[in-house]
């Protein structure tokens, strides 16, 4: 059985505004996420562990930031061009999980609404993508609310 793994990290800054995304979802905030897309750290990090799982490289390998084209890009166009690429090598998503690293905004109201945006894009089942969150006790720069960092782990199975 041929099983590829794929892990993404991604970290962005606050900044001023009033509302973020993450994993698709628009969040009222008191601070927004500062990036050259719209700065889904969750999705970003979703979308480089499925490259990951590839060997496919990274985000910026595909939609470098250097290239004007991609400035305030919404975030489901580069998991969309992920997930084709799975498509295309021959595997299927068997599950995906992501954890958000932050003290606020608080996640659990919104997870629900993440995983069915996340499993809307990526044409899956809701029950095969996972969206959670921890704090990190106030320590380091998630800590102190500098910004946020995701994680995400990718499943793929031969379709
Ligand atoms: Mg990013």
């Amino acid at each position: 059985m041929d099983i590829r793994l794929g892990n993404g990290f991604d970290v962005h800054a606050f900044c001023e505004g009033d509302h973020l995304w993450l994993c698709g979802v628009k969040i009222p905030h008191s601070k927004g996420l500062l990036g050259h897309s719209d700065a889904d750290v969750g999705m970003h990090a979703l979308t480089d562990a499925l490259y990951g799982a590839l060997a496919l490289g990274d985000i910026g390998t595909h939609f470098p930031p250097s290239d004007p084209q991609w400035k305030g890009a919404e975030s489901h166009i580069f998991l969309s061009h992920a997930i084709e690429q799975v498509r295309a090598q021959g595997f299927r998503l068997a599950n995906a999980d992501v954890t958000l690293i932050c003290e606020r905004p608080k996640i659990g109201p919104h997870a629900g609404a993440m995983r069915a945006r996340l499993a809307e894009i990526l044409e899956l089942d809701m029950t095969r993508v996972s969206v959670k969150a921890t704090t990190s006790e106030q320590l380091g720069f998630t800590g102190r609310e500098e910004g946020i960092a995701a994680l995400a782990t990718a499943a793929l199975v031969a379709a």
